[in-house]
């Protein structure tokens, strides 16, 4: 684990991707971006605005949404 951890300290906590890009004046224009979906957060961001909508949530940012199969009939 101490190289997980040794590896992990090198990521900005801001965008997971290596300090030495995201922080450096020169690579970080190596890179560009595109828009993407990513569906299971939908999902979570649904799941939890149907979960508010019923009533009244103390610390949002203490819930979570586990996302799992659905269950068919024949399970
Ligand atoms: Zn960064």
């Amino acid at each position: 684990m101490r190289e997980l951890d040794e590896y992990e300290e090198t990521l900005c906590p801001l965008c997971g991707l290596p300090e030495s890009y995201c922080h450096s004046d020169e690579r970080w224009q190596d890179l560009t971006g595109t828009v993407e979906s990513c569906r299971v957060t939908k999902i979570r961001e649904q799941t939890m605005k149907q979960f508010a909508d019923k009533g009244r949530v103390d610390y949002p940012d203490a819930m979570l949404v586990r996302i799992q199969p659905k269950k068919t009939e024949e399970q």
